[in-house]
């Protein structure tokens, strides 16, 4: 039998496709306060929006016999602005925002138009009509949508924590104020402001005041395109020294609306070729105007993610705008630079160790350099042994022999006999000889420590003499207890320093004061609310990124640290590889040399 689904329940399902979340509803209330002319809107939330959502305008409010037609499924008086139905739903006019909401809340809105006197109140409970009644008022709307999912518990339940919920709706309210700097934007959260920004219509401003970072203060402005034509872009975007290791502080919008883009990340990336080192990408703001006729319409309106009719034409000016746009700064790295270009180049460096020997120290170099390094290294190392171990062939010989399933690797047997190239620790044991990497081998133990000081909270940290300070995004902020905490329980000390500042005092005792920085950064680079004490994945990739070897290549280390380093390492659990997977040690055994030496064919 069909049966007409009752209004309420028709109601909920409808507003269950809209409305999932508080950040979903700031969307479609603040949307309304743009559409309605306003020039200042406020939004306030109150435990991420579960408790309390407020959204406060001076628009053109809604005409008092208006006020409960505007609660009706299908209810817009946006229709005769929009050209056609084409524009209506990629504009996302579809009149039920306002019905969906008061479905699953407790709404009431308070609004008054220039013309009349006396403002009206509403107040609407799970879709039912409470009260309707005359209020003194200041011209415009004011909406507060409370105990969010009061009736719908199982909704109720995928909500995130407060935190994350403040966070999204942090983020959203961020992406609006920068698309209409033109409109005076003020974010509270739980009573605190998080931001007032823009107004005046200085979109650079808008960023700065909305994001609150310092390095913003360098971003270099992006203009391409004239009247007229189908593809505009502009916006900032980062000099190549600024770089994160993450997209995250990318923001992209297509007409207007935040929109994902893999065309427009991939312009981005062609812009900057070889300006910037694999896996770093730079900060971006980048408005692109289009033809909506060139966008795909069939992307639903929530949808963020964005499809071009003819995705080169887009990247191809993408590209153009952010070429001309760094080509402009050419190469002027400033003093101020020069940390961040380190912080920048250290991490591929590091990962391409081994591409960075000379490629002419084979062969008949490795010869001579053994001879050689024998002899003037005798007296300085007394446990060296005689000469009739050393291999003396430039065959590329060996193949790493990880194959420890028959019985563990004993790092109790081998005796070390020096160093080559300054690089590379020599051992044998009784049939075996083994090379060292000592950078790999360093690299594995810092590593290991660090998780296992990670894993264990160990609150072992290091005064500094100089605190240091890094900025956050926004979303950051609301979520500070969260992650602090994480940081503090690895050694780090942190505390807040006003916005979205923090200072450190502390940094665990296992790593270096540049090490330290660099790991808070690609911390806060890669941060998202999945980061949890537990999720071991995650951060095992920052620490991977972070942790540099105090030992470098072509540093020479003397018999005493040598052991310290194999000590260590024999302690760890994969003495094998250094986090980035290349082998810490190989082994030749007695037989692949005496194969070389063609004394067994
Ligand atoms: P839509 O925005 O798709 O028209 P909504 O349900 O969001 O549908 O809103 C219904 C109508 O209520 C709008 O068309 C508009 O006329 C009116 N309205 C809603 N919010 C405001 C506001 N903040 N200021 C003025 N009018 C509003
Ligand atoms: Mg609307």
């Amino acid at each position: 039998m069909i049966k007409v689904l009752p209004k309420d329940v028709a109601d909920k399902i409808a507003a269950g496709e809209v409305i999932d979340s508080p950040v979903s509803i700031v969307k479609e209330l603040v949307e309304n306060s743009i559409d309605s002319g306003a020039t200042s809107i406020t939004c306030e939330i109150i435990k991420g929006g579960k408790e309390e959502i407020r959204v406060t305008d001076n628009g053109s409010g809604i005409p008092g016999d208006q006020v409960a037609t505007a609660f009706l499924r299908h209810a817009t008086s946006k229709i005769s602005k929009a050209e056609d139905l084409k524009n209506l739903y990629t504009l996302g006019f579809r009149g039920e925002a306002l019905a969906s909401i008061a479905a699953v809340s407790r709404t009431e809105l308070i609004t008054k138009t220039q013309e009349e006197n006396v403002g009206t109140r509403i107040i609407i409970h799970g879709g039912i009509t409470i009260s309707k009644e005359g209020i003194g008022c200041p011209v415009g709307t004011t909406i507060m949508v409370r105990d969010l999912f009061y009736n719908m518990p199982a909704r109720d339940k995928f909500m995130k924590s407060e935190a994350a919920e403040a966070g999204k709706v942090i983020d959203m309210m961020s992406r609006l104020a920068i698309t209409r700097p033109d409109i005076r934007f003020t974010m509270i959260s739980n009573g605190k402001t998080v931001f007032i920004a823009g107004g005046n219509n200085n979109l650079k401003q808008t960023i700065q005041a909305v994001y609150k970072d310092r390095d913003y203060n360098d971003l270099i402005e992006v203009s391409l395109g004239n009247p007229g034509d189908t593809i505009k872009i502009k916006g900032y975007i980062s000099r190549p020294s600024l770089t994160r290791t993450t997209r995250r502080s990318q923001y992209y919008f297509v007409n207007g609306r935040a929109v994902k883009s893999s065309a427009l990340e991939k312009g981005v990336d062609l812009g900057y070729k070889e300006r910037l080192f694999e896996g770093r990408h730079p900060v971006v703001f980048l408005f692109l105007e289009i033809d909506p006729a060139k966008l795909d319409v069939n992307v639903h309106p929530n949808k963020k993610e964005v499809r071009f009719e003819d995705d080169i034409q887009v990247i191809t000016a993408v590209e153009e705008g952010v070429l001309s746009a760094i080509k402009s700064e050419r190469g002027v790295i400033q003093g101020r630079d020069t940390y961040k270009q380190v912080s920048a180049d250290h991490a591929p460096k590091q990962e391409c160790h081994l591409k960075e020997m000379p490629p002419e120290k084979t062969e008949k170099g490795r010869q001579l350099d053994i001879k050689e390094f024998l002899r003037t290294k005798e007296e300085e190392a007394p446990f060296l042994s005689s000469e009739d171990d050393k291999p003396d062939s430039g065959i590329s010989f060996g193949t790493p022999d990880m194959d420890s399933t028959h019985k563990p690797f004993s790092f109790d047997e081998l005796v070390f006999q020096g160093a080559l190239f300054g690089t590379y620790l020599i051992a044998t044991d009784h049939d075996n000889f083994y090379l060292f990497d000592q950078h790999a081998a360093h690299e594995r133990v810092n590593y290991e420590n660090f998780v296992k000081a990670y894993l264990e909270g160990s609150k072992e940290g290091q005064l500094l003499l100089t605190p240091f300070t890094f900025d956050v995004p926004l979303d950051m902020v609301e979520t500070g207890a969260d992650w602090i905490n994480v940081l503090n329980e690895m050694g780090y000390n942190v505390e807040a320093f006003g916005d979205n500042t923090f200072l450190v005092r502390e940094i665990p005792v296992f790593l270096s004061l540049s090490e330290g920085e660099d790991f808070i950064r690609s911390f806060v680079d890669s941060y998202n609310e999945e980061i949890k004490k537990n999720n071991t994945l995650i951060i095992d990739k920052l620490i991977t990124k972070a942790c540099k070897a105090s030992i470098k290549a072509n540093d020479y280390i003397n018999g005493e640290e040598i052991q310290a380093l194999i000590e260590d390492l024999k302690k760890t659990e994969n003495p094998f590889s250094c986090p980035h997977g290349r082998p810490t040690f190989i082994k030749f055994s007695k037989y692949d040399i005496e194969k070389m030496f063609k004394r067994i064919v």
